[in-house]
């Protein structure tokens, strides 16, 4: 589903992204992990277009991000082909990012009526088996200031799938909770996984990629340093750098 390679991103001088080739199938779920500053949070604002790439290329589905082949060449897209690409992945952020004058249901329908053009009807009965699946249906009503954090970021994964993307990007989702909230978030993410949904999650909540993922990716300096099945990379990691990285957290 989703193919990136050689795709490099510099800031000015600052070469963050050197040439990083990924493959993730439909229905794999995919984590990233690596230290501040490798470059993950970059890689997958990249695959969502939010960052042009300078070099590379990056596929998800049969489109190539930013970018359509006609007469054999490539041509840069329109704001409005970008946006429709856009649209087709979801991307759940650290902070939660959710209208605090919008109840939860509001905040889910909001793209799916405003950008997509599905009828309050439609958007709102599928809102609410979001919520179902989020475990929210009794908090459809409630604004924002009414939920804890765990529940917020439940209620933006709701409106990040609304949109029914084919991939979901998740940078750092349980990184702003307090402890006893991460785990509920982090649930909802392995229903999610289960029922087939293709996810890339960048976390440093090593027991999720363990139970959760089918191949763990080592960032490092902008490059993938290691990747494989996670019982590998996690327990007997081949790289000296992803066993550096994994010493902090036992
Ligand atoms: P963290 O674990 O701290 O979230 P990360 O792996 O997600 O780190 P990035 O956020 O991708 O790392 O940042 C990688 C580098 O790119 C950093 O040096 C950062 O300062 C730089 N960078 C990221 N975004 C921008 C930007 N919009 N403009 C300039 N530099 C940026
Ligand atoms: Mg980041």
């Amino acid at each position: 589903l989703v193919r990136a390679r050689n795709v490099h991103k510099s800031f000015g001088s600052n070469e963050v992204l050197k040439g990083i080739d990924l493959d993730v199938m439909p229905g794999e779920v995919v984590v990233i992990l690596g230290p501040s500053g490798s470059g993950k949070s970059t890689f997958l604002r990249c695959i969502n277009h939010l960052e042009a790439i300078d070099r590379g290329f990056i596929e998800v589905g049969d489109q190539q991000i930013g970018y359509e082949l006609r007469k054999g060449r490539l041509h840069k897209l329109s704001d409005r082909a970008i946006a429709a690409q856009r649209r087709k992945i979801g991307m759940v952020f650290q902070q939660f990012n959710l209208y605090p004058h919008m109840t939860a249901l509001e905040n889910i329908v909001e793209a799916p009526i405003g950008v997509h053009g599905q009828s309050r009807k439609a958007a709102e009965a599928y809102a609410m088996e979001l919520l179902q699946r989020v475990g929210l249906v009794h908090k459809a009503h409630a604004y924002p200031r009414q939920l804890s954090g765990g529940q917020q970021q439940r209620v933006a994964i709701a409106r990040a799938l609304a949109i029914r993307p084919t991939l979901m990007l998740f940078d750092e989702p349980t990184s702003a909770l307090d402890p006893e909230l991460v785990g509920e978030v982090l649930a909802t993410m392995r229903d999610l996984a289960e029922q087939g949904l293709t996810m890339i999650v960048v976390t440093h909540e090593i027991g999720f990629a363990r139970e959760a993922a089918d191949r763990v990716v080592f960032m490092d300096g902008g490059k993938v340093v290691e990747q494989g099945d996670p019982n590998v990379v996690l327990s007997n990691p081949a790289h000296p750098r992803t066993r550096l990285f994994l010493s902090r957290f036992i």
